[in-house]
């Protein structure tokens, strides 16, 4: 799985080493985040932009980064005096030009900075089409009325309650009716979208008392951002290009091919639909792929263009939720992994579907997973790198740095432990529980240098192909490079001082889904040096996430 890659533009993959999780903040904060969503306008609803794919986590976020390049709604329906029904024709009329029409960010701007043009498809019969919205559940939409509130906008306005008179007096009687007809209907849309606008009002108000009562942080939707950032191509062409991923699936279906003759495959997260694909051409009588994502409509394309849409089905929706056209498969085949192997943790969708759909002695792949941990030097002035930028000492952001974990590349060169797997997945077993744990590791040192952070990866296992055979690949620093790379962990109590060979460094993980957005990870680190020069040690806690 791809979500993950922090060198991507792709808007959901830029938060780890930027992370401002929620649960870095103190509970106060939280509180008041919660607490303050109705009057700021920043409710914690993911939000795509108007302008661009990019979802950002509230309205208010989403409106400044469309201000930020030239297109301000609020002093539209300010300037031109628009009201909540032509305010929701202006929003579905960029919507239209930017995701049906494939207009661009400054082509937008100039139509709609054309006041006669802008004012005809608002005020014009036509415009009514515009009612209707463009994304299905539009955050932009639900906040509206908050919006205008906000800044002192009306919510009717005049244009909306003379519309529709002057026009049938000219036309016929019939005509008129018909168009009264078509103005009442969608009227009523509005007033149904008013009423759905007050319900999810009441809704987050109850959930923020709920907080409240509890202090404690409650489970939010994390789907809807989840999912939009899987139906841009950007995401789907990263986890293609990344090789060692994609042909050791390619590698591993093959391999199982004999098993799967006259079989039925289930592909959990099918996305551009590579791996339904590749076990329809291993030789799976049947293939269904499942995808909660709007890539499904591109994938479904892909897979006829490639003649194997006899073999492979394409199901939009979430895997927990949908019923497929069979009751049971031969072998379920997922790429769920996200970076530090559980981030955005897709794998007990994964074992939903297991569980309710996988024959008994029925094939998975992957079959196992472990997670291994390895101690790193900063060899290549990572953190050092702060004291001397262009001349200027930057050293307190390394603060920032030291605090949270980075997905990045590491240097071969800067391992100096060997690696020992603390965790390990068989895939056939696991339980949605088991993705909380806590678990110990030991280190031996094998090159003489400080040891300034911990590294966590992953090894992937395809077991129990035809033939007894299996495949494997690996996301170690030693091994070639994945789009997952590694994670980071800083050590901040680390010394300077280097550790021999042979020292051993010792200590506890924990790792803990986030009560907020469950997609998210808190880590906790316990680590204690044991040098023959000193002995240090060290306890942090971090957020995977965003
Ligand atoms: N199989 C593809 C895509 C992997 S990325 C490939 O290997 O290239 C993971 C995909 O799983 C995403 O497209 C995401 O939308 C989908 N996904 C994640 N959780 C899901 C769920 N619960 N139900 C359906 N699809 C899901």
């Amino acid at each position: 799985m791809g979500n993950h890659d922090d060198n991507d533009d792709d808007s959901s993959r830029c938060s780890m080493s930027t992370s401002s999780s929620a649960s870095h903040k103190k509970e106060e904060e939280e509180e008041e985040e919660w607490g303050g969503w109705e009057e700021d306008g920043a409710e914690a609803l993911p939000t795509q932009c108007l302008l661009s794919p990019m979802v950002l986590p509230t309205p208010a976020d989403a409106l400044a980064a469309d201000r930020a390049q030239g297109l301000d709604l609020i002093n539209l329906l300010s300037t031109h005096g628009l009201g909540l029904y032509r305010a929701i024709k202006l929003i579905n009329f960029v919507r239209t030009l930017v995701l049906k029409e494939g207009l661009t960010a400054e082509a937008v701007v100039q139509r709609v900075q054309d006041q006669d043009q802008l004012l005809a498809v608002l005020n014009g019969e036509a415009g009514n089409a515009y009612l209707q919205p463009v994304l299905e559940d539009d955050p932009l939409l639900f906040a509206l009325g908050n919006l205008l509130d906000m800044h002192g906008l009306e919510l009717m306005d005049e244009e909306e309650q003379s519309e529709g008179t002057g026009s049938e007096e000219e036309a016929g009687l019939e005509e008129g009716q018909h168009q009264k007809d078509e103005t009442h209907a969608l009227r009523e849309e509005v007033v149904e979208l008013r009423a759905r606008l007050k319900r999810l009002s009441e809704l987050m108000a109850a959930v923020d008392e709920d907080v409240k009562v509890r202090t404690k942080p409650i489970r939010q939707d994390n789907d809807t951002y989840y999912f939009n950032s899987y139906a841009h191509h950007g995401i789907h062409e990263t986890m293609l290009r990344d090789w060692v991923r994609t042909e050791s699936y390619q590698n591993a279906l093959q391999a199982a091919g004999p098993l799967l003759k006259d079989k039925a495959v289930l592909d959990v997260g099918a996305g551009s639909g590579v791996l339904s694909m590749f076990a329809a051409k291993a030789g799976a009588a049947q293939v269904i792929g499942v995808d909660r994502s709007d890539i499904v409509g591109q994938a479904r394309a892909i897979v006829q263009l490639n003649g194997l849409d006899k073999v492979v089905t394409l199901v939009q929706g979430k895997v927990e939720d949908i019923d497929l056209p069979v009751e049971k498969v031969d072998a379920i085949v997922s790429e769920w992994m996200g970076y530090c192997l559980l981030y955005e943790s897709m794998l007990p969708s994964v074992l939903v579907a297991r569980d309710k759909y996988l024959k008994p002695g029925g094939l998975l792949l992957p079959s196992r997973v472990t997670m291994l941990i390895q101690g790193v030097s900063d060899v290549n002035g990572r953190l050092g790198w702060w004291s001397n930028v262009y001349g200027l000492d930057m050293s307190p952001l390394r603060g920032s740095v030291l605090a949270e974990p980075a997905v990045e590349a590491v240097d071969p060169q800067a391992v100096m432990t060997d690696a020992n797997t603390f965790k390990v997945f068989d895939l056939y077993t696991v339980q949605t529980k088991d993705l909380d744990f806590e678990a110990e590791f030991s280190l031996s040192v094998t090159k003489a240098q400080a040891l300034r952070g911990l590294v966590v990866s992953f090894d992937t296992f395809f077991e129990g192909l035809a033939g007894g055979q299996t495949v494997s690949f690996s996301t170690r620093p030693e091994a070639q490079d994945t789009h997952w790379h590694q994670t980071v962990f800083w050590l901040k109590e680390a010394s300077e001082a280097a550790l021999m060979e042979g020292d051993k460094v010792t200590g506890n993980l924990r790792f803990v889904r986030n009560a907020i957005n469950p997609r998210d990870y808190d880590v906790e680190i316990a680590w204690v040096a044991h040098g023959k020069e000193g002995r240090a040690e060290g306890r942090q806690k971090f957020v995977l996430g965003s």
